[in-house]
């Protein structure tokens, strides 16, 4: 951390401290010349939006899929989240790129009706900053309106330190969310704090069991117990469950075994192109009997 780095610079003397500064100074400059890719990324319409499907444990259906976004720089190749979104956040481009993303995936969702295939819950990713904005629910109104999508195939996935900060005008924002018919999901469940009281303080319909749980579920013997308590958890609070990064056949079965609703993971798919996803849907597909590391 920086708190470590600062304190070992100290300790190695001038010269370390020096090339801390240095290493901070270049960590800042690499950043406004992100920040200032990121717009341009705007205006070139760089981003794409990949769609992970969500799978029903028991029958193998796709019931939804999570649309994330990666960055298609014309030199950098095809870049993950981890490597923008967190910049963007803190530049406020997320408010716009919030709302491309939500547009793209909802444009998306209507071309495959379009094309015929059944519909699914498509969910999209939501920051703090997104949540807080003044236009947040006006927009999502608008963008369902003019894509004509039915509320209920809308899900936010917002994570517990999402919904921590501003808590109060968040919760009515969500409230009129959740009486249009849009679901809400709380990512990275069990990752964040208070996650108890936020189950009762938001209209929460989803749990999604943070991957972090569900990595080592069949050899560790505390990570196991804490997946099927909030399996059951959920299910007693009468909201739906899904394991983030199923990978292997043996958790897959473990989660099923569970009585776990629904999973995500590479063991059922990797996210995918929009096409590829179609093609899945059109197959009609059980996800499962694939083998889905190879
Ligand atoms: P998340 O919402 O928790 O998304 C799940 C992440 O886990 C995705 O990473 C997905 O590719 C990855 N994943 C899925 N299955 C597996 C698996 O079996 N094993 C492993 N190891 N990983 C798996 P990705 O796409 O890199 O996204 C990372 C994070 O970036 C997301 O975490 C989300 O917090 C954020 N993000 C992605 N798209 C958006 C977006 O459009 N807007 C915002 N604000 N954040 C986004
Ligand atoms: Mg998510
Ligand atoms: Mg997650
Ligand atoms: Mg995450």
């Amino acid at each position: 951390s920086a708190d470590t780095a600062m304190y070992h610079a100290k300790e190695g003397g001038r010269e370390n401290f020096k090339f801390f500064k240095q290493e901070m100074n270049d960590r800042a400059v690499q950043r406004q010349s992100v920040e200032a890719s990121l717009r341009l990324a705007l205006e070139r319409q760089e981003f794409v939006l990949y769609y992970q499907p969500k799978v029903n444990l028991r029958s193998g259906a796709i019931v939804g899929c999570e649309a994330l976004i990666r960055w298609q720089h014309p030199e950098r190749g095809l870049l993950s989240p981890e490597q923008f979104v967190s910049i963007a956040e803190d530049c406020g481009l997320i408010l716009p790129i919030g709302r491309w993303v939500l547009r793209e995936a909802c444009l998306q969702a209507l071309a495959w009706r379009q094309a015929g295939l059944r519909p699914i819950v498509v969910a999209v990713n939501t920051s703090a900053l997104e949540l807080r904005a003044m236009d947040f629910l006006e927009n999502i109104r608008a963008t369902l309106v003019e894509t004509s999508m039915e509320p209920r195939y809308l899900e936010l996935e917002l994570t517990e330190s999402v919904l921590m900060q501003d808590a109060e005008s968040s919760n009515s924002a969500l409230l009129a969310l959740h009486d249009l018919g849009a679901k809400l999901a709380l990512d990275d469940f069990g990752t964040g704090y208070s996650s108890l009281s936020y189950l009762r303080r938001f209209p929460i319909d989803t749990l999604k069991i943070d991957q972090s749980f569900v990595n080592h579920i069949t050899s560790n013997k505390d990570d196991a117990t804490i997946v099927c308590s909030v399996v059951s958890l959920g299910k007693s609070l009468n909201k739906r469950v899904i394991a983030e990064g199923v990978e292997t056949q043996e958790q897959y079965e473990f989660l099923l075994a569970q009585e776990c609703d629904e999973g995500q993971g590479f063991y059922l798919s990797r996210p995918v192109v929009a096409a590829a996803l179609a093609a899945l849907l059109q197959s009609g597909v059980s996800l499962p009997v694939y083998d889905g590391a190879a």
